[in-house]
């Protein structure tokens, strides 16, 4: 490849903490409350101009993984009160006790009063795009903003990037998960009430035209409640593209991938996504609009603004959850949270704190859909409420190794677990 070489530049430190969050989604902001709320000075980096990663600006909102299929509660801590918080102010759907859907833009100022609350420095807007690492130790971050090129330095940083871009950056080891790219919606003009009643009487029918939207070229389609289908508004969840080429195994399952997918860090593929992803969906809303009772005056309210990557970068850690120790209920010394599972009758899963901890880097933790799981049990640990749980435990052990001097893979667990437990997580 041709290639051009930059001339080296100095780089404004522009601030030093004691943690440092890259990304704030679910994990990301989660992380830095929980960090700040121990009395860390803490940092968080974000691209965008808002909290909530996937579950804001990616309308992703069914808090899933709270609850096993018994409705018994494994998450509790800061995604619980998260929730909480939510529903004090008309931000939660409740499709029965064990389904809560966010409010994607009440979400944002949730999470942006859990942060400034707990001390946390806001920096939006800005890129992390490089890392600083000497002896094999992170020491910081280079970010990019509308301010120029900007290093802001931590003994302990937080990969919350969802794509585990800042410890690849620094040098960790990992693999790449492939499965479907969506891009989700959000409708008005929906009837409630006929719709509703149509997917109770003709779930059949419901498949059905999933089928006609694949053979019409267009995305299945999931529609859900907000906070506001009372006047017609719902977010769908979209199943979306594995390759490039409409007709490649158009019945190809969620998890499974093959040579040919998309990749989510590949900037061209990102781009075809967002391209014909938004092709299809306006073909697929028509084929609602003339089949569906209750679509009949469905309007496009939003296409949401960050593209919906499930799956990409699992960074390689000091353990590696597996299938086998999940469905054999493996207990754990280290563990650092809980969650419940709705694809498989495991019921639960414990997630060891090696999973955070990358094999490689020092001074850096992981936390969110990229830790150390193999690609069964990551269909749990992906989703919301997972990501939110392992930021708490990620944040919390970043404040006891920075207020200890010592990196993350020395903190003390006996007392890592404790203050977990002490804050509402459920360990047991
Ligand atoms: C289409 C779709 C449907 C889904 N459905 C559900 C569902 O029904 N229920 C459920 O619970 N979960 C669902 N999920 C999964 C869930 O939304 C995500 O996996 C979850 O949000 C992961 O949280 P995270 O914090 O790890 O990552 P993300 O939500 O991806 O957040 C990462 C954050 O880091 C920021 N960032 C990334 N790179 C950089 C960088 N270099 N510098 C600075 N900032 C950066 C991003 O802007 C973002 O804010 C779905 C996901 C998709 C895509």
């Amino acid at each position: 490849m041709h290639t051009i070489q930059e001339p080296a530049r100095e780089i404004p430190v522009v601030r030093q903490a004691d943690v440092l969050v890259v990304g704030g989604g679910p994990a990301g902001f989660v992380a830095a409350t929980a960090a700040a709320r121990l009395g860390a000075d803490v940092v968080l980096v974000e691209r965008y101009g808002c909290l909530g990663g996937l579950a804001t600006g990616g309308l992703v909102l069914y808090m899933d993984a709270i609850f096993d299929k018994q409705g018994h509660q494994w998450i509790g801590g800061l995604p619980w009160e998260t929730l909480d918080r939510l529903r004090a102010i008309g931000g939660l759907a409740e499709d029965g006790p064990t389904r809560p859907h966010a409010d994607s833009e009440l979400l944002q100022v949730v999470a942006n009063e859990l942060c400034t609350e707990a001390g946390v420095t806001l920096r939006l807007h800005s890129w992390a795009t490089s890392a600083i690492v000497a002896d094999g130790r992170l020491q910081g971050v280079i970010v990019e903003s509308k301010s120029g090129r900007q290093a802001i330095l931590a003994p302990v940083c937080i990969d919350a990037t969802g794509d585990g871009d800042l410890a690849a950056l620094a040098g960790a080891g990992y693999e790449m998960g492939y499965m479907r790219i969506g891009l989700n919606l959000k409708v008005g003009g929906v009837d409630r009430d006929r719709f509703r009643a149509f997917q109770r009487e003709q779930p059949e029918r419901m498949r059905q035209l999933d089928g006609e939207l694949r053979d019409l070229g267009g995305c299945p389609l999931h529609p859900n409640t907000t906070p506001h289908s009372d006047i017609g508004v719902f977010w769908i969840n979209v199943l979306g593209l594995s390759g490039r080429d409409a007709s490649a195994r158009p019945g190809a399952s969620l998890h499974e991938s093959f040579e040919g997918q998309l990749s989510t860090i590949d900037v061209e593929d990102l781009t075809y996504a967002e391209v014909e992803l938004r092709r299809r969906l306006v073909r697929s809303l028509d084929l609602y609009r003339h089949n569906v009772p209750g679509f009949e005056n469905v309007r496009l309210l939003a296409f949401a603004p960050q593209l919906g990557v499930r799956d990409s970068r699992h960074i390689i850690g000091q353990h590696t959850l597996t299938k086998t120790e999940v469905v054999a209920d493996t207990a754990f010394a280290d563990t650092v949270g809980m969650a419940g599972v709705s694809f498989a009758d495991v019921g639960h899963y414990r997630i060891p704190y090696g999973c955070l901890v990358p094999r490689d880097v020092r001074g850096l933790l992981v936390a969110g859909r990229c830790i150390s799981v193999d690609h069964w049990i990551i269909q749990s640990v992906r989703l919301i409420p997972p990501a939110m749980m392992t930021g708490q435990a990620a944040g919390t052990a970043a404040a006891l190794a920075a207020r200890d001097g010592v990196s993350p893979a020395e903190v003390d667990i006996a007392t890592l677990q404790r203050q977990l437990a002490q804050d509402g997580v459920i360990l047991q």
